[in-house]
């Protein structure tokens, strides 16, 4: 490590504002020499201020300009302000991309969808694993949120160590996986300079529902649905 080493972190979308996700960390002296690793790669949707326009990309031209010192792209999560823009940008950055299984099966197929096979690039890498992207030693935990896998990760380098969590909430009874092991939470926590967060409403006091009490909601709706549907039925059938 030389005296004037830095460790930056430089979002080009998602901060202070909802969807787009695309966060950057740059380790070396200058910006120009650094070494750059991406968390995600979102979309936007566009709204009534965006007439005509579906789909917002984040501005990836300070990245796309700096490839040759670009080392990887970790996906945290498969949801589209997370993942969606990656098939789109990468053909201009064309580096290894990092996620754990479940985001990976999504990411390829958004590929495919756009006709490119990611195969030789995509790395599959194991839940609450740790992987090496040099200059960067990045371990995985998974949190819980309202999708599969949503993985934080602690960002080790010379410097310090920066935990970045993608999105995420406590939900002690989660759908699929396993509750947060507060344990090893704890235990990776130790040594971190800094947290970088995404979760929704954090500004709003008191707690996030449970996923669980979404699925009895629903459950709930979709059971009269059925029940509606039969008197619907029923009532042809009188009627044919
Ligand atoms: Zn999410």
């Amino acid at each position: 490590m030389s005296k004037n080493s830095r460790l930056v972190f430089l979002p080009l979308g998602g901060t202070g504002e909802i969807g787009m996700n695309m966060n950057l960390y740059g380790y070396g002296n200058e910006i120009d020499d650094m070494k750059w690793l991406i968390v995600d790669v979102g979309i936007t949707f566009g709204d009534d201020t965006t007439p005509g326009v579906d789909v917002i990309l984040p501005d990836h031209e300070f990245i796309k300009e700096r490839k040759e010192n670009l080392q990887g792209i970790i996906i945290t999560h498969a949801h589209e302000d997370h993942v969606g823009g990656l098939a789109y940008l990468w053909p201009d950055l064309k580096c290894p991309i990092y996620a754990t299984a479940f985001t990976a099966s999504i990411i390829r197929l958004k590929f495919e969808e756009r006709g490119i096979n990611i195969e030789d690039k995509l790395n599959i890498v194991d839940l609450s694993s740790e992987i090496q992207i040099k200059p960067f030693d990045i371990k995985f935990q998974t949190l819980t949120h309202s999708i599969p896998e949503p993985n934080s990760l602690f960002i080790k380098t010379k410097l310090g160590t920066i935990y970045h969590t993608g999105d995420w909430k406590i939900d002690d009874n989660p759908i699929v996986g396993e509750s947060i092991d507060f344990n090893q939470l704890k235990e990776n926590s130790e040594e971190v300079l800094a947290m970088v967060c995404d979760s929704t409403n954090v500004l709003t006091s008191g707690r996030s529902g449970s996923e669980s009490t979404v699925r009895g909601n629903l459950a709930g709706v979709i059971k009269k649905l059925k029940i509606e549907f039969s008197l619907l039925h029923s009532l042809q059938m009188l009627r044919d």
